[in-house]
């Protein structure tokens, strides 16, 4: 380990940066200590699931270990916030300045920025971007919000369009390009990825077993935080680089050729499908968005991902990951009290107790979530985000829920997903509500077969509780939906049913949500800490 003299440079790195490629670990150990902060005011700000603490923890300490053997001198501080741990280091180690990549978090970049600005901690605190090549982000902060503020108004309320900026995203990266023309002569393979899977099952999950650190962490946890959602044991997610490559590499081999045509689809038992599972580790800086999207494309180059495979795997990447991000800091921080529905109502007990629940399709997506961590994009939007949208859940009640749950949340992409995509409480980056009803589901799994309700029934006490909740929602939000030529034609069919029909789904509909919302909400959250 070099000798570093007092006063040597600190770089900040914060627990979603774990990444020796980013521009905030100095390429040369003698240049000075990197500094590691474990925030107590971020462990205790919302009730977190146990491994989502054991991954973030733990992955820090194997970046520490993987740092020091390469010869850095690195300091990990436990401090009550990322800020006091930084400005302790300083004053331990006489550091002339400090670097850092612009934080992830609105309240914690804004309050950095401020740092920078007023220079609090005593000496210069220089931020760097979060985005560019080799980046936890593909485009610079400052391009994207040049791109936003050049974008002409689309259809009030909606600002921007996710298809004009993955278009956008596409022409500047050259990805599945030829000749400034999309390969395969479209954009989007989006309409041939809605398959459903059967008779096919999806290849095996590959898990990490937890080492000594791993294990050292997860009984810190179970020990030190007791306010914690699920368990720690059965941990399994990748918390070094080296093993997420392997992550990588094994959905590239396992999984990516059917990762299109099975996308949308949901079969009971078995919660990974086809699907990357490589949001984790990006989220944490352990891979880069660059990289993952190279693998993806040099798996198509050699014939093992089908185009519309590969595509849909850009875009997802491409234009929804860079998309989410460019979202969050344009709307920040009105994105956060956003609520253009009106919706009030408290998170049913479900959400965090899935064994109370005889929906099949949200015991199991919200059971797994519980189990793992983790539930894939259908079961996120269409049942567990669909149901918090029609049974009508205030905006930061379903938010919270999926920031503590999942193990890949953070603000900057939960929020957006939760506020914009599931509840439309944010309209100003989608293009209509993601309400459906159980014919949906139907089409799109194997839940609704040993399912107590009927998913064919609008009313009485065995009709699927989506389709009055769903229904009840088209008519309420009426004025506001049928502009939208996508779902007007839905109304003739209400249109055409009876008003006895109606009044009995309205007020099935209304029986459901105040036997579901509990009287208080069972958890208190701190979001804005760190
Ligand atoms: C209500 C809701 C909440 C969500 N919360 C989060 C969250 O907290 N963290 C998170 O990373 N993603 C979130 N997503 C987006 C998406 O569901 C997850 O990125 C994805 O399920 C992660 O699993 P995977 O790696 O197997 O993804 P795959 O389905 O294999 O997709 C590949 C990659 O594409 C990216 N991606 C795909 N869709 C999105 C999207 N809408 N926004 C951002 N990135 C996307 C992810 O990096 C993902 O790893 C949310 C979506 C919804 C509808
Ligand atoms: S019947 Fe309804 S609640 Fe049951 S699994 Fe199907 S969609 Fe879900």
């Amino acid at each position: 380990m070099p000798k570093l003299k007092r006063g040597a440079p600190a770089f900040f790195v914060g627990p979603w940066d774990l990444n020796r490629v980013f521009s905030c670990v100095p390429d040369d150990p003698g240049d000075g200590t990197v500094v590691l902060i474990e925030s107590e005011a971020k462990g205790a700000a919302l009730p977190w699931h146990a491994k989502k603490l054991v991954l973030v923890l733990s992955a820090m300490r194997h970046f520490a270990a993987e740092l020091e053997a390469a010869g850095y001198d690195v300091a990990v501080i436990r401090a009550p916030t990322y800020l006091d741990g930084i400005r302790a280091h300083v004053g331990a180690r006489g550091s002339r300045e400090v670097h850092a990549l612009r934080p992830r978090e609105h309240a914690i970049d804004r309050r950095f920025a401020r740092a920078e600005e007023v220079g609090s901690l005593g000496v210069p605190l220089v931020l760097h971007d979060d985005g560019g090549d080799a980046h936890p982000f593909l485009l610079p902060r400052a391009e994207a919000a040049a791109w936003a503020r050049a974008q002409k108004p689309h259809r009030a309320p909606q600002r921007w369009r996710q298809d004009r900026f993955y278009a956008f995203m596409r022409a500047r990266t050259g990805w599945l390009m030829e000749g400034g023309k999309p390969v395969g002569g479209k954009l989007s393979f989006d309409a041939d990825n809605r398959k459903v899977p059967k008779g096919k099952r999806p290849p095996r999950r590959l898990r990490f077993a937890p080492d000594t650190i791993t294990e050292r962490t997860m009984a810190r946890v179970a020990r030190d935080f007791p306010r914690t959602w699920g368990s720690v044991d059965g941990f399994d997610w990748p918390v070094t680089r080296d093993d997420a490559r392997r992550a990588l590499d094994h959905f590239v081999e396992a999984a990516a050729a059917r990762f299109g045509p099975y996308q949308d689809a949901m079969l009971e038992d078995e919660p990974w499908m086809w699907h990357a599972l490589l949001s984790v580790p990006m989220n944490l800086g352990l891979l880069t968005p660059r990289e993952v999207v190279e693998a993806a494309l040099e798996a198509h180059g050699r014939g093992a991902m089908p185009l519309a495979s590969c595509e849909g795997f850009v875009r997802q990447v491409l234009g929804w990951r860079e998309y989410m991000r460019l979202v969050y800091w344009e709307r920040m921080p009105a994105m956060r009290d956003a609520n253009e529905l009106g919706a009030k109502r408290r998170l049913p007990a479900f959400y965090w107790e899935p064994d109370t629940t005889e929906m099949r399709c949200v015991r199991a997506a919200a059971g797994q979530v519980k189990e793992t961590g983790y539930a894939h994009h259908i079961q996120r939007l269409m049942v567990l985000g669909n149901l918090g949208l029609l049974y009508g859940a205030a905006p930061l009640e379903l938010s919270h829920w999926f920031w503590a749950g999942f193990v890949d949340a953070y603000e900057w992409v939960e929020l957006p997903n939760v506020h914009g995509m599931a509840l439309y409480a944010d309209p100003t980056f989608t293009t209509k509500p993601y309400a459906a009803s159980a014919a949906y589901l139907q089409r799109m799994s194997d839940h609704c077969g040993a399912c107590v309700y009927d998913p064919k029934a609008r009313i009485g006490d065995t009709a699927c509780p989506f389709n009055a909740l769903f229904w009840d929602f088209m008519a309420r939000h009426r004025a506001r939906l049928d502009t939208n030529p996508r779902v007007r034609a839905l109304f003739s069919t209400w249109d055409r049913w009876d008003d006895e029909h109606r009044e009995a789904i309205h007020a099935r509909a209304e029986a459901l949500r105040d036997a579901w919302e509990p009287t208080e909400s069972r958890w208190s959250f701190r979001d804005d800490d760190g």
